[in-house]
């Protein structure tokens, strides 16, 4: 997860501006630019912009829910397997990283624990998580895999100042320089007619790397570990110039909405998990002020994932496959 503090530090407190405005030093030097954008946030401008502006704008707390923090606890188990020797990367290794995982989580944000009512609720929730790590074995083998990198930190600027930043969970390169992005997902694999959007982060990574490295990824694998599913896609240039039309247009929207104060709620199945329901037009809520204040960066938001909201809303670990 980013750290939006230090994305605006410059010499002397940031003066927030608006977005596609470089934030300025109370000593009048620019600081870093505000216009940065992660494939999270701009799925939530796609889903809601309101949602959007609760998050970024607003930066109001979301707490915790247990399918959100499964995913993080899946998703360091399968970093940290990697640590093992090749032979070692077995189902039983993941499995007694899951509990020294979770006492890690629980002492850097000891409120995680008063998501359980007891220790029977923590232990079946447990055991959901080492349902997807079995599932995980079904898709692949790790030892027959060296990852160059696990939970990458990209970034890159596009040609019209525009950030993109953002974290991949895994990223493979073959001897012969192909690049893998690999994205673990602790959700069901979406609907046909959904795919693109799920496809639409990842052609994101792709895009960062590409501008960032000059090599267009040769394969985006997300992996489904809610029902066992693989889908991949192998991007071309023309690709990833379309989805950097998409994100730069994505943008300016958001600017748009900045400038016009006009951030309209997109009612949906997310509202199914949306924290601010209460606070909701579509819900007969009233939402805050706009705050005049802008954080420094409209990336990343402290407390909220980084991985896109699930395809589809969290629902009961369905049982291992037979
Ligand atoms: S409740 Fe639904 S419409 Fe309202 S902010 Fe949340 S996601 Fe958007």
């Amino acid at each position: 997860m980013g750290d939006e503090t230090t994305a605006g530090a410059g010499p002397g407190p940031a003066v927030p501006g608006a977005p596609g405005e470089a934030p300025v030093t109370a000593d009048g030097a620019a600081a870093r630019p505000a216009r940065s954008l992660s494939p999270s946030r701009a799925g939530d401008f796609l889903t809601c912009p309101l949602l959007y502006r609760f998050r970024v704008i607003d930066r109001l707390p979301e707490p915790p829910s247990p399918a959100a923090v499964r995913g993080t606890l899946v998703h360091a188990v399968l970093e940290h397997l990697f640590d093992q020797p090749a032979p070692g990367r077995t189902p039983q290794a993941a499995h007694s990283l899951v509990e020294p995982e979770w006492e890690r989580l629980t002492a850097e944000e000891p409120e995680l624990a008063s998501l359980f009512a007891d220790e029977a609720e923590l232990a079946a929730w447990l055991e959901g998580a080492g349902v997807m790590l079995d599932r995980y074995f079904t898709l692949e083998d790790p030892r027959r895999i060296e990852p160059a990198h696990r939970e990458l930190s990209i970034e890159a600027e596009l040609a019209s100042g525009l950030h993109l930043r953002g974290y991949i969970d895994r990223l493979d390169v073959a001897p012969g320089g192909e690049i893998r992005i690999v994205d673990y997902k602790t959700g069901t694999s979406p609907p046909e007619e959904f795919e693109a959007r799920a496809l639409f982060q990842m052609r994101f990574y792709a895009l960062a790397i590409w501008r960032a490295q000059g090599r267009v990824p040769s394969m985006l694998q997300l992996m489904y570990l809610g029902n066992g599913e693989i889908v991949r896609y192998q991007p071309d240039e023309s690709d990833l110039l379309a989805t950097e039309r998409k994100v730069e247009a994505l943008w300016q929207a958001i600017e748009r909405a900045h400038q016009r104060r006009d951030w309209r709620p997109r009612p949906g199945r997310v509202c199914e998990w949306c924290a601010h329901q209460a606070i909701c037009p579509a819900f007969g809520g009233t939402p805050p002020p706009v705050p005049d204040d802008l954080p420094a960066s409209l990336a990343e938001v402290p407390g909220v994932a980084e991985e896109a909201p699930p395809s589809r809303p969290p629902s009961p670990v369905p049982a291992a496959p037979a």
